[in-house]
């Protein structure tokens, strides 16, 4: 008797236990047999490597606003509708357009070598060649207390450090300083152009280009160019052995009138909540100077390779799955502030919003930006992750990558599946950005993650705000 009462009393609890588990359970188990379903298929598909691969050699680089982002749009389209989305659209913005044109930079003293340069975005020309003295400083804080004037006649240079290789890219913000605002001190100083060194990790003589920031709505009047990281090295020691240094330059890079830009827009209709928009995307533009394999090829291979696995899937998800391939990212965001304005009206019906920008290694952690309930959820979809070596890290970690800042600045929930950027700042906006740096099952592996994470959202009813 005792031991039925407390036989029953035993089930009754597990019965209990059960019910709770579910209640805490956001993930049913059909959803979690599909998720490893679409691990297993990704990890065994070439499709996101044929995309990154398409993309890098029939479209090439692709400046923002540039004729080959317009062809890499078209690009976009045709594999939107090749693999089976339900709509394909392309939403066109307007931009100024910075051209790079060609640039000749040599050290002239204290004897003549040829440094390895680039022009960095929104750089001015240089009219006739410039050959001046340089002013060395060690870095952008020493640069940050020129005087007014103290610089006239002159070439700054700002050197700075080899960024340290990291699994987080961290330290990027800070050295990206000397790129982004140096040179509003060199124009105080009154300088006739501005070298800076790279930003970057590796030791190869490969400048790293990148944008620099407006001043007030105004962009630089003088020549700004970057040099590689030996190269700055190099000028390092000749000033460490107090001798003269002069450099010679010629930059035709400028500005010219607005052009059209735009985002492509690939949607899976969702099955019962059309309405619900789960986002994930990449940047579709890339620095000129390698085809942007890594920067941002991969991101819009991993989102497209992902939601191409869900649309194969019997039955489409509750929530729409949007893919946006966004356009001119590196020269300001621009296609992410035109997606978060053509959008703003919507943006409530926008589940959550994830890009891939961090290049194309592993994947080692999800965090998360979303309410309560919904971090339940991101829980257990990292369990479900945690085979492909993925643990879940916080969850109230804002942004979701570059392209997602404006969405998230008007209130959409973020998530983010981060990369190992071990090797990304070798690689960041050099020469060196190609196909062959990209590992096939490293990049299955991202595929895999944003798969399952990608249908288990979208087919949920949590709310993540
Ligand atoms: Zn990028």
């Amino acid at each position: 008797m005792h031991v039925l009462k407390y036989l029953s009393a035993g089930v009754a609890m597990t019965l209990f236990s059960a019910q709770l588990l579910a209640a805490q359970t956001p993930i049913t188990n059909s959803q979690k047999q599909t998720a490893n379903q679409l691990i297993e298929t990704a990890l065994d598909s070439d499709l996101g490597y044929d995309i990154v691969e398409s993309l890098t050699t029939e479209i090439g680089p692709r400046l923002g606003g540039s004729e080959a982002e317009k062809r890499a749009r078209d690009w976009g389209v045709e594999l939107g509708k090749e693999l089976g989305f339900d709509k394909v659209s392309i939403e066109e913005f307007t931009m100024p357009f910075w051209d790079r044109g060609q640039l000749h930079i040599s050290l002239t003293s204290p004897y003549q070598q040829d440094l390895y340069g680039s022009a960095l975005g929104g750089s001015a020309p240089s009219k006739k060649g410039i050959n001046a003295d340089v002013v060395y400083f060690r870095d952008i804080h020493a640069l940050a207390e020129v005087k007014a004037g103290a610089l006239k006649g002159k070439i700054a240079f700002v050197d700075g450090d080899a960024m340290v290789k990291s699994q987080t890219g961290a330290g990027y913000s800070q050295a990206n300083m000397r790129r982004r605002v140096g040179w509003q001190h060199a124009e105080r100083g009154e300088a006739s152009a501005l070298v800076v060194r790279s930003v970057g990790s590796d030791s190869h003589r490969f400048p790293h280009t990148g944008m620099m920031s407006k001043n007030e709505d105004k962009w630089a009047k003088i020549p700004v160019i970057a040099i590689s990281n030996p190269d700055a090295d190099h000028l390092r020691r000749l000033h460490n052995l107090d001798k003269p240094l002069s450099i010679s330059l010629h930059s035709e890079s400028k500005w010219k009138s607005d052009v059209s830009s735009g985002n492509v827009i690939l949607d899976l209709v969702g099955s019962e909540k059309p309405e619900e928009i789960v986002l994930i995307g990449g940047h579709l533009d890339s620095w000129d100077l390698g085809t942007g394999a890594v920067d941002d090829g991969a991101g819009v291979a991993i989102t497209t390779a992902a939601a191409a696995l869900i649309a194969k899937l019997p039955k489409r998800p509750k929530r729409t799955i949007r893919v946006v391939m966004f356009g001119a990212e590196e020269v300001g965001l621009l296609g992410a502030f035109a997606y978060a304005k053509q959008h703003e009206a919507n943006l409530k019906n926008h589940v959550v919003a994830t890009e891939s920008d961090f290049g194309a290694q592993t994947i080692w952690q999800l965090v998360s930006n979303v309410n309560p309930e919904a971090t339940v959820l991101m829980d257990e979809i990292a369990k479900i992750l945690s085979p492909l070596g993925i643990v879940r890290g916080g969850s109230d970690v804002p942004g979701g990558g570059p392209d997602i800042i404006p969405m998230a600045r008007m209130g959409v929930p973020t998530i983010r599946l981060n990369q190992n950027g071990r090797d990304y700042f070798d690689l960041h906006h050099t020469p060196d950005d190609t196909l062959d740096k990209i590992d096939p099952d490293e990049l299955a592996q991202n595929i895999a993650a944003y798969a399952a994470t990608i249908y288990l959202i979208a087919d949920s009813d949590v709310k993540l705000k």
